[in-house]
């Protein structure tokens, strides 16, 4: 009992003589030139804190242990120097990529107004992605340009490496038709059907639904006649 006392009472004492020794020494960008307890600052457990000034001017008061374990580096600068420097070595795409992944995470939790689209039908992200750093890689290597867009080539699937590609907001729409119907005079067919069905080539159809976003009441015509004002 005696000895686990005195065992303790020695590790509070080997703790104190360690945060004593961290004065006035640097540890990575943080020099230490105080204590301050957690109660001081306002922190329900009593900790023993340092105050520290930062490389970068700023004075911060990290938890003497994190910076003595190495945890805690600086005031915060550190992370974000790093942040920055991945997004300029990445270039100048990386803003319009980052937009791409920010999106489609958005999506793929499937939250709030994706539910519906998205959770519901269980279209989610592979762990890999989640990482924008892995996805920006793979969106370089698979023919990335700021004038694509991201495509599930599966539309039932979810976004990982095999399932997607870079397509044009043109052949987006391609893809995206198939699964749009379009009804009339009360009959529910896909842009294909309804070509073979009126004799009007695809094309035309797609065009005037998609580009000149027509009524089908006015796409379905055989021929389309200006009107004169
Ligand atoms: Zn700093």
């Amino acid at each position: 009992m005696v000895a686990t006392l005195l065992k303790r009472r020695h590790h509070i004492m080997q703790i104190r003589e360690n945060h004593r020794s961290m004065l006035q020494k640097k540890f990575d960008r943080l020099l230490v030139i105080g204590f301050i307890s957690g109660k001081d600052l306002g922190y329900k457990k009593n900790q023993m804190h340092v105050i520290c000034r930062c490389d970068c001017g700023e004075v911060c008061f990290p938890r003497a242990y994190g910076v003595l374990t190495g945890d805690t580096k600086s005031c915060g600068c550190y992370q974000k120097d790093v942040a920055r420097a991945t997004f300029t070595r990445h270039g100048m795409n990386s803003s319009r990529v980052y937009k791409i992944w920010h999106g489609m995470t958005t999506r793929a939790n499937g939250k709030g107004q994706y539910y519906e689209r998205y959770g519901k039908r269980g279209i989610g992200i592979c762990d890999e992605w989640r990482n924008f750093i892995a996805f920006h890689q793979w969106a370089i290597k698979n023919g990335y340009d700021d004038t694509l867009s991201i495509d599930r080539i599966d539309n039932n699937k979810g976004y990982h490496p095999k399932n997607c590609r870079w397509v044009t907001i043109y052949q987006q729409n391609q893809n995206k038709e198939g699964t749009i119907k379009l009804t009339h005079n009360g009959k529910t067919m896909c842009l294909s059907e309804w070509s073979r069905e009126l004799g009007i080539p695809r094309n035309t159809l797609h065009y005037r639904i998609f580009h000149m976003r027509l009524p089908t009441t006015e796409a379905f015509k055989r021929t389309l006649h200006c009107k004169d004002n």
